[in-house]
C-alpha cells in the first residue's frame, strides 16, 4: 500500500481529503472513481480510529423524506459493495425493529409508517408476539408497540472505510498513513495547498473529514465547525445460547439501547443521557482512539434500563467478549454537516456523523464527490449543508448543552421529523 513513511508527498493533487475513515475514504473513493487525481492524509494508521469501532447499523426510515433517500441509497450501496469495489464487507440484512414504551414514542412510529411507505422503505407495525418470533429474547412486558422494517441492515464496520480505501488507491488515488495535514496554504481567491511533514500538497480543493479532529482542521483552514466529539460505546457478549445472525436490529426508543446479533453473542450500545465530550484540541498529538478512556458501567445502566425487552442481559452468567467505543462528533441537530465551508473557497466538510456516518457514508460519499465535481449532488443535501449553520455560531457552552440533548434524544431527534430542529 502506498504511504511509505520515509516518502516525499506528491506535489499535487485534483483533491486532498483529510482523514481516511468512513467519510473520508467513500469521497475519496467516487472522487477516484470519476477521475479525479486524489490524496488521501492520514495521521494515524488507515481507517483506525472511530470508523472501524462502530456497531454498522443502518436505519432508512429518517426524519425527511430526503434524509430517508439519502439512508436508502447508502443501503443499496451496501449491498452492491463488493460487486461495486472489489473488496470484500460481510452485509447481513437483518432487518430491524423498533420498540415503542410510551404513547408518544407508539405516536412517533406512526409516523415513520407514513414516511416509510410514502418514500418507498418497507416499514410496518407488527405484534409483539410477531416481533418475539423475529427475536426470541425479547422480553413481552412494557412494549406499546413495535415496527419492523425488513430491509434494515448491518455491516461489519472495520472493512467498510479500508475497502474504500483499497478501491481508491486501485483507482490512482495516493493514500499517505501517519501523514496528519498540519496547515494549508490559503490564496487571496482559495486554498492552494495543503502542508504535511513531508512536504506541501498543491490543490485547489480539500475534504476536512478529520472525525474527532475536524473542528481543528476547519480551524486551520479559518472556518469554524459546531461540532462536538461525544464519546459514544457497545459491548458484545462471549457467544450466547440460541443466538444467531437471523436475529434483527432492536431499538428501544425512549431508552436509545440498540442490540443486534454479533459473533454468536448480543450487541448493546446506547445514548446515556449525559455523554462524555472533547475537545481535539486538548488531546495530545499521538492521540489514537484506541486510548479513549471507556466505562462499562454506562452500558450496564443502559441495559437495567430495558430489563423488562432484554431480561437477557441481567443474567450474571453473561460474558464481555468486546468493550469498544469511539468519538463521533454531534451537531445541534442531530444531522450530518456537510458541504463547502462557508467562506474559504476550495474547502469542503464531511463531519457532524451523529453516530451515524459509517452506515450513510457510500451516499455521502458519492454525493460529496458529485457536489465538489459537479457543482451540485445528485441527491438534495441542503437540510445537511453547512449552509444552516451559517452566521449562527452558538457560544461553547451553548454549543455543547445542544449536542448533548441531540445525543441524549437520538432515537427521537434522529428518527422523527416532529422533534427534529
Ligand atoms: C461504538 C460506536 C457505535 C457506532 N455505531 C454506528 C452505527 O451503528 N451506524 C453508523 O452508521 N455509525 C455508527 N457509529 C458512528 C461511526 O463510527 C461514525 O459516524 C463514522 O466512523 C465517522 O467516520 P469519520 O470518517 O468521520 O471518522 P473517523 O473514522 O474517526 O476518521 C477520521 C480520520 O481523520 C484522521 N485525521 C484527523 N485529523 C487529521 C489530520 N490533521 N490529518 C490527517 N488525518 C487526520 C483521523 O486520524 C481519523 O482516522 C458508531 C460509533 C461508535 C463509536
Amino acid at each position: 500500500m502506498a504511504g511509505d513513511p520515509g516518502r516525499t508527498v506528491i506535489a499535487s493533487a485534483d483533491v486532498v481529503v483529510v482523514g481516511s475513515g468512513a467519510f473520508g475514504a467513500s469521497v475519496a473513493y467516487h472522487l477516484a472513481r470519476r477521475g479525479a487525481r486524489v490524496a488521501v492524509l492520514e495521521r494515524s494508521g488507515l481507517a483506525s480510529q472511530t470508523s472501524p469501532r462502530a456497531a454498522g447499523l443502518s436505519s432508512q426510515v429518517r426524519a425527511t423524506p430526503a434524509l430517508t433517500r439519502l439512508a436508502q441509497r447508502a443501503v443499496v450501496k451496501l449491498a452492491a459493495f463488493t460487486d461495486e469495489t472489489g473488496q470484500p464487507l460481510r452485509f447481513t440484512q437483518s432487518g430491524a425493529l423498533k420498540i415503542a414504551r410510551t404513547e408518544r414514542d407508539a405516536e412517533q412510529l406512526s409516523r415513520e409508517v407514513a414516511r416509510g411507505d410514502a418514500a418507498g422503505v418497507e416499514i410496518d407495525f407488527v405484534s409483539v408476539a410477531e416481533a418475539r418470533r423475529r427475536l426470541p429474547i425479547l422480553g413481552e412486558r412494557g412494549i406499546l408497540a413495535v415496527t419492523w422494517s425488513p430491509t434494515d441492515c448491518n455491516v461489519e464496520p472495520s472493512e467498510l472505510p479500508i475497502g474504500y480505501c483499497r478501491a481508491a488507491e486501485k483507482l490512482g488515488a495516493v493514500l499517505l498513513p501517519h501523514t496528519p495535514a498540519t496547515g494549508f496554504d490559503i490564496g487571496r481567491r482559495s486554498v492552494e495547498g495543503v502542508r504535511t511533514p513531508r512536504g506541501t500538497i498543491g490543490t485547489r480543493a480539500v475534504v476536512d473529514a478529520a472525525g474527532a479532529w475536524a473542528r481543528l482542521v476547519a480551524g486551520g483552514l479559518g472556518a469554524a465547525l459546531p461540532v462536538v466529539p461525544t464519546r459514544h460505546q457497545l459491548l458484545i457478549t462471549e457467544p450466547i445460547p440460541g443466538v444467531g445472525p437471523e436475529f434483527p436490529i432492536a431499538r428501544v426508543i425512549d431508552a436509545n439501547v440498540y442490540v443486534r446479533h454479533e459473533r454468536g453473542g448480543l450487541m448493546l450500545g446506547g445514548y446515556e443521557p449525559d455523554p462524555v465530550q472533547l475537545d481535539a484540541a486538548t488531546l495530545p498529538p499521538s492521540f489514537d482512539v484506541a486510548e479513549l478512556p471507556l466505562d462499562i458501567e454506562v452500558l450496564w445502566r443502559l441495559a437495567r434500563s430495558v430489563s423488562e425487552q432484554f431480561p437477557i442481559f441481567q443474567d450474571p452468567t453473561i460474558r464481555v467478549a468486546e468493550h469498544r467505543g469511539g468519538l463521533p462528533t454531534l451537531t445541534m441537530d442531530d444531522r450530518y454537516l456537510a458541504g463547502p465551508l462557508l467562506g474559504v473557497a476550495g474547502a469542503w466538510v464531511m463531519s457532524g456523523c451523529c453516530v451515524g456516518g459509517l452506515s450513510v457514508s457510500p451516499a455521502l460519499g458519492e454525493a460529496m464527490a458529485e457536489w465538489i465535481l459537479d457543482g451540485a449532488p445528485a441527491l438534495d443535501l441542503s437540510e445537511i449543508s453547512t449552509a444552516r449553520f451559517a452566521g449562527y455560531l452558538p457560544d461553547e457552552i451553548e454549543l455543547r448543552e445542544r449536542c448533548r440533548r441531540a445525543y441524549a434524544t437520538h432515537y427521537r431527534t434522529g428518527g422523527d421529523v416532529s422533534t427534529a430542529s
